[in-house]
């Protein structure tokens, strides 16, 4: 084989690699909450529900039905921001606004959460402080790349078919 080949090669192996690692990496479903519309076959599909706990300011503890479907699917379930506004936990984010998040979800599921991962993963070093201190782990879904993410309502930026085929 020629040395033309080495690059080609490599790149390969890369793609290869990186395929195999998002079959075995937990699937992610991002943006659950009554208020978005969701497949069946994307919930059924993930290992990982990422909840909304208010968007909107529609608490989803005020919705038992919703709760009692989302907890029988018995998926691990985390908290994605609170209102999942645009860029919510890079600024203006208080101990308060987090307690409060994590009440409504207890409420709606009967367990505190343990995993949290930030709207379109944007969090300041003050905000991950306060997350931490509030006893749950930020996750950052170790980027789109190696973890299959699907969107209840489709990502701006990495389309729900994409995910499928790769
Ligand atoms: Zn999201």
């Amino acid at each position: 084989m020629g040395k033309g080949w080495t690059i080609p090669i490599i790149f390969g192996v890369f793609i290869l690699i990186v395929f195999i690692v998002r079959l075995l990496n937990p699937v992610e479903l991002d943006d659950l909450t009554p208020g978005i519309p969701c497949e069946n076959e994307l919930l059924k599909k993930a290992d990982i529900l990422w909840v909304v706990p208010n968007f909107e300011n529609n608490s989803i503890a005020q919705n038992k039905t919703w709760c009692n479907e989302i907890l029988s699917l018995n998926k691990t379930i985390g908290m994605h921001g609170i209102n999942h506004n645009f860029r919510e936990f890079k600024e203006n984010i208080t101990k308060e606004k987090i307690q409060q998040g994590v009440e409504i979800f207890e409420n709606c599921f009967g367990f505190t959460p343990v995993m949290f991962k930030p709207p379109q993963l944007a969090i300041s070093k003050e905000a991950k402080i306060l997350i931490e201190e509030s006893g749950m782990e930020i996750i950052l879904g170790s980027n789109q790349l190696m973890h299959k993410i699907y969107h209840c309502n489709d990502s701006d930026l990495v389309k729900n078919w994409m995910v499928k085929i790769f």
